[in-house]
């Protein structure tokens, strides 16, 4: 059954880059609600914990390192179908392969700097927006 939230990160790449307005402007667009928002930033046991699925890939050292560079902006977005419709519009890991339209296609620039975080499946999707945010914080 799909569940109607989902929860992403605008990466530090495109907080460097000025784009959260630019990213959050396509999520309302593509017809979510933001439910919860922050700039916060990740500890290195925070990335470790999060990406623990990738822990034994050789990219593991790098995704860490950029992924705590920086403030993140971290969301948790509800609309119909959220997890997938979502994966839609940011698009494939790899910028190269995203379609037209997506976040990743405009603002990513290469399969590690892929400027969002979207949750795959409804599960990680409770787990990762509870890791962030307070029920008094979702609205
Ligand atoms: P996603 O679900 O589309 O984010 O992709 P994955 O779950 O496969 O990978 C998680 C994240 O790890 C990606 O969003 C990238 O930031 C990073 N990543 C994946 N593959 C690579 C890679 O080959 N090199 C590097 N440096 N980072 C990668």
């Amino acid at each position: 059954m799909a569940t109607n939230r989902t929860f992403t990160m605008i990466k530090p790449d495109a907080v460097e880059k000025g784009h959260i307005g630019g990213i959050l402007n396509m999520i309302t667009e593509g017809g979510f609600k933001i439910v919860s928002l922050k700039l916060t930033q990740l500890t290195v046991a925070d990335a470790q914990k999060f990406y623990a699925v990738h822990s034994a890939r050789p990219f593991f050292g790098e995704l860490v390192e950029f992924m705590t560079r920086g403030p993140i902006v971290a969301a948790i977005l509800e609309k119909d179908n959220a997890v997938e419709d979502f994966r839609k519009l940011i698009g494939a890991t790899n910028p190269a392969e995203a379609a037209e339209g997506t976040i990743r296609k405009k603002y990513a620039t290469s399969i590690g700097e892929n400027a969002v975080h979207g949750s795959d499946s409804d599960e990680n999707a409770a787990i990762e927006g509870a890791f962030h945010f307070a029920g008094r914080d979702m609205f």
